[in-house]
């Protein structure tokens, strides 16, 4: 994590966007003394020395209490301004801990720990974001079939044979589930043997220009 600074000093405009490795830390805040109203800085990220990326913060708060962190930064050339609020509790041997509510539309967790992407949102938010958005057409077609097979009584086990009808299942349904299992199966086959031949491929270019 960066530390507070000028707020001057943050140029919008240059900053990369954050992905989901970002973690955006409230207790790192806290224990630096950084979570008092009006305190303002730079959160950097960085991957193998190089800073990935960067959002400005500000403290808001009132009678010399934190209740909001607002977010600035930019994600492909477009500038987002979001405010977080906080929460205090108390702890168990007195004193007390920040979180962050997380701002994610119907969430409204606590959550020690923000994940960056376009928003910064809890793991739950982020993680329901990556189930629907992050995943290759083959991964969401593989979770459909791995669906399908549990709600059959069978498991996620691709390796299984495919569930029989469960007693009482209607077997124009089944077979309804059956097509679309054995569908999705194959956009996931077809997926993982492109990516297989693509791999082969790569190994067979690196053999040769070793053996040069
Ligand atoms: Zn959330």
């Amino acid at each position: 994590m960066g530390g507070p600074g000028s707020g001057n000093s943050y140029r919008w405009g240059a900053k990369a966007s954050t992905d989901a490795r970002d973690r955006f830390d409230v207790a790192g805040l806290y224990r630096k003394g950084w979570l008092r109203p009006d305190t303002v800085g730079t959160t950097r990220w960085e991957r193998g020395g190089r800073v990935t990326s960067a959002i400005g913060w500000a403290v808001a708060g009132e009678d010399g209490t934190a209740t909001a962190v607002e977010l600035r930064y930019a994600v492909g050339g477009e500038e987002v301004r979001e405010r977080v609020a906080l929460a205090w509790t108390a702890c168990h041997f007195g004193g007390r801990r920040p979180w962050f509510v997380c701002p994610g539309t119907g969430c409204g967790r606590r959550a020690a720990v923000l994940y960056g992407g376009r928003f910064f949102r809890c793991r739950r938010c982020q993680g329901l974001a990556y189930e629907s958005t992050r995943r290759s057409p083959g991964e969401r077609a593989l979770g459909k079939a791995q669906r399908i097979r549990v709600r059959l009584g069978g498991t996620a086990n691709m390796l299984e044979p495919f569930p029989p009808r469960p007693k009482g299942m209607h077997r124009r349904t089944y077979e309804r589930l059956a097509r679309e299992a054995s569908a999705a199966e194959r956009a996931y086959g077809a997926e993982a043997e492109a990516w297989l031949a693509g791999m082969e491929g790569e190994l067979e270019r690196r053999a040769r220009e070793e053996a040069r």
